[in-house]
């Protein structure tokens, strides 16, 4: 019951919090109230804020976790090249952590992701090759192009972040603790989506085993990703159809770090494009955060199970990256009208869509 929980009015920090360069700001991210739609749903909603990782995203965690593993097992030397392929935020963690580790990083990306992730990208000094974007199973995939660009490189590394099991771990060992320490073990629901199901996985086996099973763990899918059905009709892969403007979200088959504990996921929701869009204007006009597409999603998805568990019930989600990295989209009337999205936007907060 909230009654139990402490709020903390301001960020708290532990006393060593002087850290060690860029590396040393991932993670600690706070846990964020979501105080508007609590109330509205009668429940408790937490956000776990990983738009403040030092490089904007949740994908932080995973470049740093997948680059370590790569030193560990020596297979990168100083002065090595870190090659991926990315939708964008592993990539913008991965530069970041290159930069300050000296490495030199090759991107890989669909030609479909925002510009604003392309520049960022291009200013961390990585080399990013836009590729056409095809299905994972065409040899010409952006990620079968990075791991192929990368066998031919001395001294290089394809981190392989969807089946290189290093990005769940490094949710298993942050944000899972993390978020289990902010919530006092006192967690009824964790929902969220999926890219390469390293968060989902990482943080949900950990609040899984820690709570012995309490804390149900349910998926948070965008159109066009085939885990929803593949989780309600109890195993079958159906091909991909459809498609999403959420970006990094998504996913045609079970990854390696989704492995098995797809099998232990209590159910999935799928949330249309017009739901996130507005979500997205809401928890900027409500609680006054300015979030991607990907975290909205996820909100949406928290408030449903906050529903389906019931009044009281403490639910936790992802708030992936902020909305600087799609203002040119999703707060674009242009953009919207393009994408047959203008109406998802409520009325009174139509002043917000500026660009
Ligand atoms: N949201 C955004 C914006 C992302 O870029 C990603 C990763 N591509 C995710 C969510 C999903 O994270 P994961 O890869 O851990 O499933």
């Amino acid at each position: 019951m909230l009654s139990t929980l402490r709020l903390s009015a301001t960020r708290t920090f532990a006393t060593n919090a002087v850290v060690d360069g860029f590396n040393g700001a991932i993670g600690n991210t706070p846990l964020i109230y979501l105080k508007g739609l609590s109330e509205r749903t009668g429940s408790h909603i937490f956000g776990k804020a990983e738009f403040q990782n030092p490089g904007g995203s949740v994908k932080d965690r995973a470049a740093l976790g997948l680059i370590r593993d790569a030193e560990n097992k020596g297979l990168i030397k100083p002065g090595g090249t870190v090659v991926e392929g990315t939708a964008g935020n592993t990539g913008i963690g991965l530069a970041h952590v290159c930069r300050a580790k000296g490495y030199k990083c090759v991107i890989y990306m669909p030609d479909t992701q925002s510009q604003e992730k392309i520049d960022l990208l291009r200013m961390l000094g990585a080399d990013v090759r836009p590729v056409p974007a095809v299905a994972f199973e065409n040899p010409k995939n952006y990620n079968h192009q990075a791991r192929e660009y990368a066998e031919g490189l001395p001294n290089a590394i394809w981190t392989n972040q969807f089946d290189n099991i290093a990005n769940a771990d490094a949710h298993y060992t942050s944000t899972g603790p993390e978020i289990w320490e902010q919530t006092q073990g006192q967690l009824d629901g964790f929902v969220c989506a999926t890219g390469t199901g390293g968060t989902l996985a990482g943080v949900g086996k950990y609040l899984k085993e820690k709570s012995g099973g309490k804390t149900q763990i349910w998926l948070a899918d965008p159109p066009g990703s085939v885990l929803t059905s593949y989780i309600t009709s109890g195993g079958k892969l159906v091909e991909r159809s459809g498609s999403s403007i959420t970006e990094g979200i998504g996913q045609g088959r079970i990854t390696d770090n989704l492995g098995t504990f797809v099998n232990e996921l209590s159910g999935a929701f799928t949330v249309p494009d017009e739901k996130s869009i507005e979500m997205v204007y809401e928890l900027l006009d409500t609680e006054g955060l300015y979030l991607g597409a990907s975290s909205a999603l996820n909100v949406v998805a928290a408030v449903e199970l906050a529903q389906r568990l019931g009044k009281g019930s403490r639910i936790a989600t992802i708030l992936c990256d902020g909305a600087y990295r799609y203002q040119s989209r999703l707060f674009s009337k242009k953009w919207l009208v393009s994408k047959g999205l203008e109406n998802a936007v409520p009325e009174h907060l139509k002043k917000y869509s500026v660009l």
